[in-house]
């Protein structure tokens, strides 16, 4: 099984290439949504977590207050190090368990959709690094239309990660999403088909 490994910035178009890939054929393992099932009550992350951060991380019923947790982590480098060493394993483990069905079932290309692949070091994980693209400016509006954020919260959202020309250098395959989606699906369709080609 060929594996990609997609990657991008906020609001660079990541989900939207991803949604691509789907229609033309591949299994999508998002770890957006492992991040999220992975701290499900009675997860080990998830008591990991509580051990770490206290119930007051907690909403009544028992699941994370993740929007909360989010804030935290955003304004203190020390306890986002210590979330990231919680749940980043549990992540990588539960791909890795869902890539390895994946290539059981037959499947030939599998996405892993990951925004921090590079900044994690999961690129041994991958046959190929996909970086979707959007000029600065671009990637200011859309974040600031999707979220509905004003100019500086987008901008410290932005900039609080990793910058996409530094993502660029570790790119197999650079996705230009600046343009319309007709763009972006016809740079997606030919590096699918040189993919194909080669397979
Ligand atoms: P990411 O997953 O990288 O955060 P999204 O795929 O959600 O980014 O895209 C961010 C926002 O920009 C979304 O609202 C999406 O609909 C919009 N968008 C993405 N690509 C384009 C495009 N080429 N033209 C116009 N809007 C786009």
């Amino acid at each position: 099984m060929y594996t990609i490994g997609l990657t991008g910035g906020i609001s660079s178009g990541k989900s939207t290439v991803s949604a691509m890939l789907e229609q033309l054929g591949a299994a999508i393992i998002d770890t957006d949504i492992i991040a999220r099932k992975i701290v499900e009550p009675g997860q080990p992350a998830w008591q990991e977590i509580v051990a770490a951060f206290g119930t007051s991380c907690l909403f009544p019923d028992g699941h994370i207050n993740r929007k909360l947790l989010g804030e935290i982590i955003f304004t203190d480098d020390h306890k986002r190090r210590v979330l990231d060493k919680i749940t980043h394993p549990h992540i990588q483990n539960t791909a890795r368990q869902a890539l390895q069905a994946a290539a059981q079932q037959g499947i030939k290309t599998a996405v892993l959709d990951a925004p921090l692949l590079i900044e994690v070091g999961w690129q041994h994980m991958v046959q190929a690094v996909w970086v979707v693209y959007v000029d600065e400016e671009t990637q200011i509006e859309r974040l600031m239309r999707r979220d509905r954020l004003d100019r500086s919260q987008a901008l410290a959202r932005i900039h609080s990660q990793m910058s996409l020309r530094e993502k660029l250098l570790f790119a197999t395959v650079v996705i230009d999403n600046s343009g319309n989606l007709e763009a972006t699906q016809k740079q997606v369709f030919a590096a699918w088909q040189c993919l194909a080609a080669n397979q």
